[in-house]
């Protein structure tokens, strides 16, 4: 009985769309037992244990190799089910919920004492969501308690949007894992903070923060968010998150200048010895046809859907390529492109190009 030692893995496939009943009982038993499920929401796999069990959600952090002072998301099927986590649901809530529940919305709240210090890193605040997926809503409903669930990869390592990525970082770690997939959105939820005077977005995410300001009216984004609006981001641990083993290098700027400045870069690289891969978009395909390089193609630069699906994917592609250098291109901030930078700028440390004030 420890998820955090030698285990047989569980692998399950289960209809994504129509989850078997039979496999989700068993997981469900699984996580009743104290144990951790992998399991897909329509972000990225999540690593569930039973959120109001301390041991259980140990098992979490010993698995992942997490810091403690990092907190969890805990998940939830249905807004009734809010107050079993929850000290005080704030109006609000009601509206968010309507508008993006069951999805990829995150909201921070005081926290009910009766969930483990564990699970919020002491914090008197809890993260909260309802996911859309249907293995997720079937497993957490079979369960019957929330569902503590962090992205179902090793700390620091990219987050998993395949059921084999969650089998490299943690396959004999954890007890089960219910293989249902790729994920739909492929980037995490956005995290927003309900405890301030002004609701703040943490963590760009699935959510636009243009829809959320349809909503709210006005929505502020974290300093670590706005951070990462500017050229020099220092290299904190908070960045220091998603990151592939290559180093990654952001280009910021206009498209065609982007290509260039990459092109350059690319071949300076390779001079000195360096194996380089590219992040780019369809449209950027044939400017790097002729260089000795990995090319991950994240789709067109107008389908942000698609660029979010496959960031995650295309990293750790190029990481097997056994690249040492990524440069990659951004996708500006509409919609979910602000979450993409994010993620790009994390991967990166803060290193990041800005092609048109220095190149
Ligand atoms: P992960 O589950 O790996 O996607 O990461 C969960 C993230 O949610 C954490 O790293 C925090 O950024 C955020 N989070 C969770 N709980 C809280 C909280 N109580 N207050 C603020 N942010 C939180
Ligand atoms: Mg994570």
């Amino acid at each position: 009985m420890n998820d955090g030692s030698d285990l047989n893995t569980i692998c399950l496939r289960v209809d994504p769309r129509q989850p078997e009943p039979g496999v989700i009982r068993r997981a469900a038993a699984v996580i009743r037992a104290g144990r951790l499920v992998a399991f897909p929401t329509e972000t990225v796999y999540g690593l569930g244990a039973n959120a109001l069990d301390a041991r259980a959600v140990t098992r979490i952090f010993r698995a992942k190799e997490r810091p403690s002072s990092d907190p969890l998301i805990v998940h939830l099927s249905a807004v009734e089910d809010l107050e079993r986590v929850v000290s005080e649901v704030p109006e609000i809530v009601e509206r968010l919920a309507l508008a993006f529940w069951p999805g990829p919305l995150t909201l921070v709240l005081p926290k009910h004492p009766r969930v483990p210090d564990l699970v919020t890193a002491g914090k008197p605040t809890v993260a909260v969501r309802i996911p859309s997926h249907p293995v997720a809503q079937a497993l957490i409903a079979e369960s019957g308690v929330p569902i503590a669930a962090p992205s179902a990869n090793r700390f620091g390592q990219i987050s998993p949007t395949r059921p084999s990525h969650v089998l490299a970082d943690l396959e004999g770690r954890i007890a089960m894992i219910l293989d249902g997939g790729p994920t739909f959105v492929g980037v995490e939820s956005t995290v927003l903070s309900l405890i301030g005077e002004r609701p703040t977005i943490l963590r760009p995410g699935g959510v636009s923060r243009e829809s959320l300001t349809e909503v709210l009216g006005e929505v502020a984004l974290s300093s670590t968010v706005v951070r990462g609006d500017e050229a020099a981001v220092s290299p904190g641990t908070h960045l220091k998150h998603y990151a592939p083993d290559a180093e990654v290098t952001v280009y910021r700027g206009d498209p065609s200048e982007v290509q260039q400045a990459m092109r350059v870069a690319s071949r300076r690289l390779i001079q000195q010895g360096a194996r380089v891969g590219v992040l780019i978009a369809d449209e950027d395909l044939q400017a790097f046809q002729d260089l000795p390089v990995a090319v991950q193609s994240v789709g067109p630069s107008d389908d942000l859907e698609t660029v979010a699906q496959r960031l995650y994917v295309s990293l750790r592609a190029l990481d097997r390529a056994g690249v040492s250098h990524i440069l990659a291109r951004e996708f500006g901030t509409r919609g979910l492109g602000l979450a993409v930078r994010d993620r790009l700028m994390r991967a990166a440390s803060g290193r990041v190009v800005d092609v048109q004030s220095d190149s």
